[in-house]
């Protein structure tokens, strides 16, 4: 008898992956995770772009 194995109780993960790219030369430089539910909207954060060789503001893209 087969039946329909579909009672798994899957945890939905609120973790994301984003990627975050340079606003100067637009290389995606790092890729993390964020909670959706603390922050909603997309990420903002100074981190060092190697190809600027500069600290610059990486925003969150996908
Ligand atoms: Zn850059």
């Amino acid at each position: 008898m087969l039946k329909n194995t579909s009672s798994e109780t899957e945890v939905k993960i609120l973790r994301t992956r984003i990627t975050l790219a340079c606003t100067e030369c637009k290389q995606r430089n790092y890729s993390t995770t964020k909670d959706k539910k603390v922050m909603p909207d997309r990420m903002e954060i100074k981190k060092y772009c190697k190809f600027c060789k500069a600290h610059t503001l990486h925003k969150e893209t996908k």
